[in-house]
């Protein structure tokens, strides 16, 4: 199989993101490192919709319940107090469910990028998931604050202004569930794809 040159991603910006007025920095900075908009929409989504999104398998539920036991264990906070439980399971559906609440509560924007390694580099780009661990120069280091911590105690998701794609099978799932097969754009860009 021919490995292609360039890879598809698949980004979201959150109600925060487009609520603090960042649509344009998003997208700014994702340009200026030669990634291309191939698809881009401002929508809100359903909840049934945003249920497609988000992963249902037991691993990834446990994932996070288990990336929250770790926050908790680490600030020495008591996750039965805000969860009524320390099954990583039940914390991850509990986590689930906050996200798509969150997500389908106001507008988004919505984009498939495309580059090399696209997904790993929006990544770096957007940076670590926990935005008060983000380092300065991401956008989630430089306009956002938030953790698991205080998001928990508000029964809510964390404000981390961007959706980005973990990988590229991940990519392709999301860029299919949001845009379908057909609505991905080709154009050559001056100077960089002639
Ligand atoms: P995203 O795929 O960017 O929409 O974000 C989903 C990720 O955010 C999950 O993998 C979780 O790790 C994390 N997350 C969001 N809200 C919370 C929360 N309240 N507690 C713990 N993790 C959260």
């Amino acid at each position: 199989m021919q490995i292609p040159k360039e890879e598809k991603t698949y980004v979201m910006i959150k109600p925060d993101g487009v609520r603090k007025g960042l649509i344009g920095e998003i997208i700014r900075r994702m340009e200026q490192r030669d990634l291309k908009i191939v698809a881009l929409e401002m929508f809100q989504p359903s909840r049934e919709q945003m249920d497609k999104h988000y992963p249902k398998d037991e691993k990834w539920l446990r994932r996070i319940g288990e990336r929250t036991q770790a926050t908790y264990t680490k600030y020495d906070h008591d996750i039965k107090r805000d969860f009524g439980t320390a099954d990583p399971l039940r914390v991850g559906k509990t986590v689930r469910k906050w996200l798509i609440d969150y997500m389908s509560s106001a507008p988004l924007v919505k984009m498939a990028v495309q580059g090399v390694h696209a997904v790993d580099m929006v990544r770096k780009i957007v940076g670590d998931t926990m935005p008060y661990l983000a380092d300065m120069g991401t956008i989630r280091g430089d306009y956002s604050a938030d953790s698991a911590i205080s998001a928990n105690i508000e029964h809510r998701a964390i404000f981390n202004l961007i959706h980005a794609s973990e990988t590229p099978q991940e990519a392709r799932h999301e860029i299919e569930h949001w845009f379908g097969k057909k609505n991905i754009f080709k154009y050559k860009r001056f100077g960089i794809d002639e």
